[in-house]
C-alpha cells in the first residue's frame, strides 16, 4: 500500500518577509526556505503508518522550481522512500496544484493522500478538498489524529466546536493538523542515505494539464503599523481613554 504526501516549498515560518518594493509580491530572494510546517506533520504520519506495517511505500510529491528538490530530499532523509518533483517555475495556484497531484495519484494508484492542512504562504486551505473532490475519495481535513483499521480510517478532527471523530473508507485524502504528532529530526546517517534516494521529475507540460491561473492578484502590500501602545496609570486613566479616545465604551 502506498501512500502520496504532499510537500510545499515554502518561506521559513522564522523569516520575517517582506514585500517587494513594485507591490507584485513577497521578496523570495536569499531567504531561507522550508518544508511547509503541517506538511511535516503529514510526513511524519505517513511514515509512522509504514512503520506500524499498514504501508509500505511512501512517495512524497512537490510541485515547484528546481530547488523545491531539497523540500523532497528533507522528507526522504525523515524516512520517505522515493520523491516525485512536478518542475514549473510558474506560481502554480491550489487548483492547478490539486489537478497535479490528482494525475500523479491515477498512476501511482496510493490508498491514502497526506497534505498539510495549509501552505503557510498562501493560507488557501483548498488543496486536500480539491484533490478529494476531484478523484471522488473521501477526505478528513484538519486532522489531528488518524487510526486506520483494514479499510477504515478513524479520523479526529479539530474543529471550531472541538474534537470530530469521523470514519472514512481507503481510498482517502487527509489534511494534517499541527497536533497530529511531532515530526522526527533526519538523523546524519539518514541524511546521508537520502541523497542516494530516487527523485523523478516530470515537467509540467508533459502531464497536459491546465495550469493557468484562475486569480489575478492585483497588489501584495504590508499590513498598516500597529500604533505603540501607551502605559496608563490607573483604572480611571485607562476608562477614560477607552471613553474618550477609542470611543469603545
Ligand atoms: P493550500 O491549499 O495552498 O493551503 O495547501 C495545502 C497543502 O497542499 C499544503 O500543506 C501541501 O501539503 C499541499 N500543497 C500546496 N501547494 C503545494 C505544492 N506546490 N507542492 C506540493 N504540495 C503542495
Amino acid at each position: 500500500m502506498k501512500i502520496i504526501v504532499a510537500v510545499k516549498r515554502v518561506i521559513d515560518y522564522n523569516v520575517q518577509v517582506r514585500v517587494k518594493a513594485d507591490g507584485t509580491g513577497v521578496e523570495k530572494e536569499n531567504v531561507k526556505m522550508s518544508m511547509n510546517p503541517p506538511d511535516e506533520n503529514a510526513v511524519e504520519e505517513a511514515l509512522r503508518i509504514k512503520e506500524a506495517g499498514n504501508a509500505n511505500e511512501v512517495i512524497i510529491i512537490s510541485i515547484g522550481d528546481e530547488k523545491s528538490q531539497e523540500t523532497i530530499r528533507t522528507a526522504l532523509a525523515m524516512g520517505a522512500d522515493k520523491g516525485i518533483l512536478v518542475k514549473t517555475d510558474k506560481e502554480v495556484e491550489p487548483l492547478a496544484v490539486s489537478k497535479i497531484i490528482s494525475k500523479v495519484a491515477e498512476k501511482e494508484k496510493p490508498e491514502i493522500i497526506l497534505l498539510g492542512k495549509q501552505a503557510i504562504d498562501d493560507d488557501s486551505n483548498q488543496t486536500a478538498q480539491m484533490v478529494s473532490a476531484i478523484l471522488n475519495w473521501p477526505q478528513a481535513t484538519f486532522a489531528s489524529k488518524i487510526e486506520l483499521k483494514d479499510n477504515e480510517a478513524i479520523v479526529t478532527r479539530e474543529i471550531d466546536e472541538g474534537l470530530e471523530t469521523i470514519k472514512l473508507s481507503k481510498p482517502f485524502v487527509a489534511s494534517c493538523d499541527l497536533r497530529l504528532n511531532e515530526p522526527r529530526y533526519a538523523s546524519l546517517p539518514n541524511i546521508m542515505k537520502a541523497k542516494k534516494k530516487p527523485i523523478e521529475i516530470i515537467e509540467v507540460g508533459d502531464l497536459n494539464i491546465d495550469i493557468e491561473p484562475r486569480i489575478e492578484q492585483i497588489k501584495v502590500e504590508e499590513p498598516p503599523v500597529r500604533q505603540k501602545g501607551v502605559m496608563v496609570s490607573d483604572v480611571a486613566e485607562l476608562v477614560n481613554k477607552l471613553k474618550n479616545e477609542a470611543k469603545v465604551i
